[in-house]
């Protein structure tokens, strides 16, 4: 039986069916400009119906785990999906107290444990999975080097090719994984932005099928995936809080949206509160968000990952912001070093700076007292550290080596 779902326009709420290949609203897209978010994203939406119809008076959440949530997801079969594991992250749990000495917990979500070690792993694999049922052999993609080193490494595990574009600036080990795992690189001599537009002008060109983030409407039904398990492993509880990195807003809506097909299906009565966390140096949607017109300001943050000029994904991070009262905060460079050092410190998890942005968050909320006796808090942290070492290097002081007597320690440990 072929599973129905359908597209639905984030701005316009025009529908389209499922099947072929579909990127953004035709009717919206018509209008798009270039110094603009693009309107016309689609949702994906399922026959909520006919999944609550199929449980046999089974449990709902039960039975979408024992399904491994296929019945969710704009794929056929799990079979389609890479060897590799992606997802399925874990949860750690601990205590922290906010400034007036009340406790309450916080859990960090630590995506940096997938193939490619980024978050983006959860929308390649979708996508991916959608190419080889649609005998798509090649996929392209615009990435600040996340997207395409996850692109690149799900399609050497599922036998397709890839092609990225990356600005050539890119961290070099996001730059060497992209190779390594024998996709096309394509430097841009340019910003990500602009590496966005020449990709998307390929794929109308040549023909190529697209991943790019928000472009593709299955890049956010991947990352909503992170919502499920939080969700399971919480014991079956949403959170209070749940802190997200922002750059294009495809996360953070991919989240909103697991938690809202768990609205639709009743599972959960009330969608969690979602903190949109940005880089000052780059936080065109917070600063936007209350304007009656886009104005995108040029980025300049360390946290390349969310290093973006005009994201792809505004318009629907918005709206969801807005309809489910979402939260929103901007922290420096240095407040994101500082957490990077003491969550690696503190927990063991050395997390690239974009995914510290959300610790820093947190951080920063903490300290002013906005988390609540007794609640529970979920930091997303959607990279590692490795991916990115120069970040860190103005915080690390490597002594000098010793000579390896033990006469040589005498000066470090005197007694
Ligand atoms: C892509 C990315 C983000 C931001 O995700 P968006 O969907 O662009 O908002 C955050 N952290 C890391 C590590 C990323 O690679």
């Amino acid at each position: 039986m072929k599973k129905i779902f359908h597209y639905r326009c984030n701005d316009c709420g025009e529908e389209y069916s499922s099947g072929i290949i579909r990127y953004l609203c035709p009717a919206c897209n018509a209008n798009n400009k270039a110094d603009q978010p693009p309107k016309g994203v689609l949702k994906t939406i399922y026959s909520y119906k006919s999944i609550l119809d199929n449980l046999d008076g089974k449990d709902c959440f039960q039975y979408l785990v024992e399904n491994q949530f296929l019945p969710l997801l704009p794929i056929q079969s799990l079979e389609s999906l890479p060897k590799l594991r992606v997802g399925n992250t874990p949860l750690y749990k601990s205590f922290d107290v906010n400034e007036t000495g009340e406790s309450f917990e916080v859990f960090l979500k630590d995506d940096s444990q997938n193939p490619t070690f980024s978050f983006k792993d959860r929308a390649s694999a979708i996508v991916s999975a959608w190419a080889r049922e649609n005998d798509i052999d090649t996929i392209v993609a615009a990435s600040t080097g996340n997207a395409g080193s996850s692109l690149a490494g799900i399609c050497a595990s599922q036998g397709q090719k890839s092609m990225i574009f990356v600005p050539a600036k890119a961290p070099i080990a996001k730059l060497t994984q992209i190779v390594m795992y024998g996709a096309r690189i394509i430097p841009v001599d340019g910003t990500y932005d602009q590496a966005f537009d020449l990709s998307v002008a390929a794929s109308e060109q040549f023909g190529f099928y697209n991943r790019n983030t928000a472009f593709n409407p299955l890049t956010i039904e991947g990352k909503k995936t992170v919502a499920f398990e939080i969700y399971e492993q919480l014991g079956r509880k949403a959170p209070d809080r749940i802190f997200v990195p922002v750059g294009d807003g495809v996360i953070i809506s991919g989240v909103y949206k697991g938690f809202e097909d768990l609205l639709e299906l009743e599972i959960i009565q009330k969608m969690p509160t979602i903190v949109a966390v940005q880089a000052e140096g780059s936080n065109n949607l917070i600063r936007n968000l209350d304007q009656s017109r886009f104005i995108a300001y040029p980025s300049n943050t360390i946290a390349d990952s969310i290093s973006v000029d005009i994201p792809r994904n505004y318009h629907m991070a918005v709206k969801y912001l807005k309809t489910f009262k979402g939260e929103t905060i901007s922290v420096s460079d240095k407040e994101i070093i500082d957490a990077s050092v003491s969550l690696s410190r503190s927990s063991g998890i050395f997390s690239e700076p974009a995914a510290a942005t959300a610790y820093a968050g947190y951080i920063r909320f903490k300290s002013t007292s906005r988390l609540a006796e007794g609640s529970r808090n979920v930091v997303l942290l959607t990279g590692s550290g490795l991916k990115d070492l120069q970040s860190v290097q103005s915080r690390i002081s490597l002594p000098k080596p010793v000579s390896p007597e033990l006469s040589s320690l005498n000066s470090l440990f005197s007694i």
